[in-house]
């Protein structure tokens, strides 16, 4: 497995793949890796012939200087990890490689899909998120792309990226890998205690909840009884929402809604979880 820190240094490894007319395929991550990560390399070992892993902690997607700080660094173990699992290649580049001298965010038109839930409790979110992904999808230069559906809204706002910016590379969503009791992996859940990990569940049980009740409620209604669940529990919930699959616009009607998604950002011990899944 190939280790590089530097933009220039990947150009060998990138030749050799073209001369040799094997596709590529990335996965960015903030490293702190688990089995969800690596569901993504794995996809992507099965449909390239390489495969590389960015770890990158970037700062301008963190809207907290605090969440930044205690974003958990696992190295050594990430590196164990995607060695073992089949990694080609790995993309390590210090916060100057990407940025230079400006750690900023350019301006790019997310046409309303940052609008609500992600976008809205974490102001400049996806701005860093579409910045950072513009400039790795510039750098690497993969065929394919693959991102998680536990960051829903993400997945289509790096879709957007590429179609925006002509980028010749096909995003892929995964499913989100959880343990058996529901609960999603995440780099967060390192910072949990035992106990914050059973608490969590709630999330999950929430989700499965409106997806069994969703026809006798409106939306308001089902969102009114989850936020009543959640105040009998230890989480802090900050939103419910149900939005529209495919364009992020958040649901008043079901009948008005082909597909529709609940997503839900809790408190667990202070740490901040998100997830999502397909109501219908
Ligand atoms: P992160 O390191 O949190 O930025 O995540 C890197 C990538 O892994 C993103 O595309 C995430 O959506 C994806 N990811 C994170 N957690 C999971 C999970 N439990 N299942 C599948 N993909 C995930």
């Amino acid at each position: 497995m190939q280790v590089f820190q530097r933009v220039k240094d990947l150009s060998d490894f990138q030749q050799d793949l073209a001369a040799k007319g094997a596709s590529l395929g990335f996965v960015a991550t903030m490293g702190a890796l688990h089995e969800g990560h690596l569901s993504l390399l794995k996809r992507s070992i099965s449909e390239n012939e390489a495969s590389i892993v960015s770890i990158f902690v970037n700062p301008t997607q963190f809207n907290r200087a605090e969440d930044l700080q205690n974003y958990p660094i696992r190295t050594n173990e990430d590196l164990q990890l995607l060695e073992a699992a089949g990694c080609t290649a790995v993309f390590m580049p210090p916060v100057e490689e990407i940025y230079g001298d400006s750690v900023k965010s350019e301006q790019i038109d997310l046409v309303g899909l940052d609008q609500g839930m992600e976008g809205e409790f974490r102001p400049g979110h996806f701005e860093g998120v579409a910045t950072v992904v513009k400039r790795f999808f510039e750098i690497i230069k993969p065929q394919r792309a693959y991102f998680g559906n536990k960051d829903y809204q993400q997945v289509l706002i790096v879709k957007h990226v590429a179609k925006l910016f002509n980028l010749p590379i096909e995003v892929v969503g995964v499913p989100t890998s959880r343990y058996s009791n529901g609960l999603a992996m995440s780099s967060r859940n390192f910072r949990l205690s035992e106990k914050g990990m059973e608490e969590a569940t709630i999330i999950h049980q929430q989700m499965m909840w409106a997806r069994a009740n969703y026809k006798d409620l409106n939306p308001e209604a089902l969102k009114a009884q989850i936020r009543l669940h959640f105040k009998a529990s230890n989480l802090e919930l900050e939103y419910v929402e149900f939005a529209d699959s495919e364009g992020m616009h958040i649901v008043k009607e079901w009948s008005n809604h082909k597909s529709v998604r609940i997503l839900i950002a809790a408190f667990c011990e202070g740490v901040r979880l998100i997830d999502n899944t397909s109501l219908y």
